[in-house]
């Protein structure tokens, strides 16, 4: 069953009395709710698949043991969670973990960057804040190549746009 907003926002008030830092480093995104609440890496309660596309320098033999897969060079969470997910967090390296997790909750679709609304980070974190945050990201974007782009990004519905995300109004350019 699909939680609204105001489950998830009095779940992180109870969770989370202070606000925590972020901090873009280089290559992803430090985030100090996460520790406290793994979220995103466990069972979703929506079963549509979000896809995980991997870079061609991420694929490997036995990927599988890793990520359930959309297909060979994408991985995806749903209500399953995340097959990397070990009791004390991600069990990968962060060289070998998604684009998608290193950017969460920034996403990268429709050729923008967005917020994931039911993340405590994104719900305690003033917008100038996240917005900085986008852009130090979208500078870190502009480094891969467009097709790359374009493989890591979501092509996601107006409908569930407007429903779970926050467009920052940070474009990321790629070949749509
Ligand atoms: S929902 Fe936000 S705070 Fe929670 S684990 Fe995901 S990125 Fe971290
Ligand atoms: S790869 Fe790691 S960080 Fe990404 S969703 Fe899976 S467990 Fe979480």
């Amino acid at each position: 069953m699909r939680r609204d907003f105001q489950y998830y926002l009095e779940l992180w008030r109870r969770t989370f009395p202070r606000r925590r830092k972020l901090l873009w480093r280089d290559t992803w995104l430090r985030n100090g709710y996460c520790r406290d609440c793994r979220y995103c890496c466990g069972p979703q309660d929506d079963p549509t698949p979000f896809p995980m596309a991997l870079l061609p320098g991420q694929l490997r033999p036995g990927l599988d043991e890793d990520f359930y897969l959309l297909a060979g060079d994408t991985a995806y969470i749903a209500d399953r969670g995340c097959k990397a997910r070990g009791d004390g967090g991600c069990r990968l390296t962060r060289e070998k973990r998604p684009v998608a997790c290193s950017l969460f909750p920034l996403v990268l679709a429709n050729g923008g960057l967005y917020l994931y609304k039911i993340c405590p980070a994104v719900i305690f974190t003033p917008l100038a804040e996240l917005s900085a945050l986008g852009r130090d990201a979208a500078a870190w974007l502009a480094g891969f190549r467009p097709a790359e782009l374009r493989h890591v990004s979501l092509d996601l519905p107006a409908r569930t746009l407007a429903e779970r995300y926050i467009y920052l109004d940070i474009a990321v350019a790629y070949p749509m």
